[in-house]
């Protein structure tokens, strides 16, 4: 697991595709409406159903592209499914992630999420 924020998200911000990935209007507009503290709240409901199994079902696929925030934001950030938090964060694959684990995919998603509001 990678602690600097800042790296990862500078590693981030050079890829192509995972750049691609913003907030549209409508997602945007409910992350407004509902605040970030609830957005963020369904985003540990999606963490630890959809990724915090050491081994997720059909993972790889579980998160939809868009229609919530925590979604994009996830495929913003390379933490939507094992493989990609492997490759990207370090976190392996194959054991139920640790508080530490999904402490640190909150403060990700956090931090991106907060990126995306008023641009
Ligand atoms: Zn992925």
């Amino acid at each position: 697991m990678n602690s600097d924020l800042g790296e990862v998200f500078e590693r981030l911000s050079r890829s192509s595709f995972r750049r691609r990935f913003r907030l549209r209007a409508a997602e945007r507009e409910y992350l407004e409406r509902k605040g970030l503290e609830t957005v963020m709240s369904h985003g540990e409901k999606f963490i630890d159903e959809r990724l915090a199994p050491a081994n997720p079902p059909n993972d790889g696929k579980q998160t939809p592209m868009r229609n919530h925030p925590i979604f994009v934001a996830q495929h913003g950030t390379a933490t939507c499914c094992r493989g990609c938090l492997e490759k990207w964060h370090s976190i392996p694959r194959g054991h139920a992630l640790t508080c530490e684990e999904k402490a640190y995919i909150f403060s990700v998603l956090r931090r991106w999420l907060s990126s995306q509001r008023g641009d």
